[in-house]
């Protein structure tokens, strides 16, 4: 059975203290996870290794929300795979679409950050997903294959069933819009179809595929019960603890 993960992304929001307070919540109403569910909290930089201290369920695990494509070097205010393992992050979200968006992140640059976050041993969360102008062109097939192909089709069986794909249709971030359960369902069996065809059926049905984009405590129980949906990676309904809880609570068991 496929990992079933609920995934926080706060993105550049909330204090310390904010931080601090939210995690608390968290850590308070985190109902009892299976050992097939996870919950993840994607924190900003500066609050990894402190409030990596703070939690003590061992239900939460956190991630970074980014890493720098090279190894080391002089790359003022940026941030490497090195150090996020030198204080045990255990996952890095990678490629979300703000990133390639305002930071110009290409399909090349997230394939070395894989690489980076496998040979450290810290799991990838990979973003993929098409804008609104693909989506209505009905491209969005060929759109999110090829990020899967240019980032991720390098990388042998074994390294590929160590990667979380998130897809996130860029028209439904924080938009209020999410897709159908239908839709998300029909693009995750695509991503699956794809990589069963480069990777196998093994390595394809034991990967976890998140969907990203609007999911609320009142949804989420929805779009997680398809077959091809493994939990979420989710941005403002993260920032409210009432509401991550509820979105935990509807993962699959
Ligand atoms: C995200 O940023 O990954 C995301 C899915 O945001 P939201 O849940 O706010 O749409």
């Amino acid at each position: 059975m496929r990992k079933q993960i609920a995934a926080a992304n706060w993105k550049m929001n909330k204090t310390f203290r904010e931080g601090q307070s939210l995690l608390r919540e968290l850590e308070t109403g985190m109902p009892q996870l299976t050992s097939n569910q996870s919950v993840v909290v994607a924190l900003p930089f500066p609050y990894l290794g402190m409030l990596k201290l703070e939690i003590h369920s061992k239900s939460i695990q956190i991630a970074a929300q980014n890493c720098h494509h090279a190894r080391e070097g002089a790359f003022t205010g940026e941030v490497s795979v090195v150090m996020l393992k030198s204080i045990d992050v255990p996952y890095c979200i990678i490629g979300h679409s703000e990133r390639r968006e305002y930071f110009h992140e290409t399909n090349a640059q997230l394939a070395d950050k894989i690489n980076h976050c496998l040979a450290a041993d810290i799991t990838p969360i990979f973003c993929c997903g098409e804008p609104l102008a693909v989506r209505e062109a009905n491209n969005q097939n060929t759109f999110v294959e090829a990020q899967l192909n240019e980032s991720l089709f390098h990388l042998d069986e074994a390294a590929m069933q160590k990667i979380v794909i998130a897809y996130e249709p860029i028209w439904a971030i924080g938009t209020g819009k999410t897709a159908s359960s239908d839709q998300a369902q029909e693009m995750h069996a695509h991503i699956r179809g794809v990589l069963q065809k480069q990777f196998g059926s093994t390595v394809a049905s034991s990967i976890s595929i998140l969907y990203g984009g609007s999911v609320k405590g009142s949804n989420a129980a929805e779009i997680f019960s398809q077959p091809d949906v493994d939990g979420g990676l989710v941005g403002g309904a993260s920032l409210i603890a009432e509401e991550f809880l509820k979105i935990v609570a509807a993962l699959k068991q």
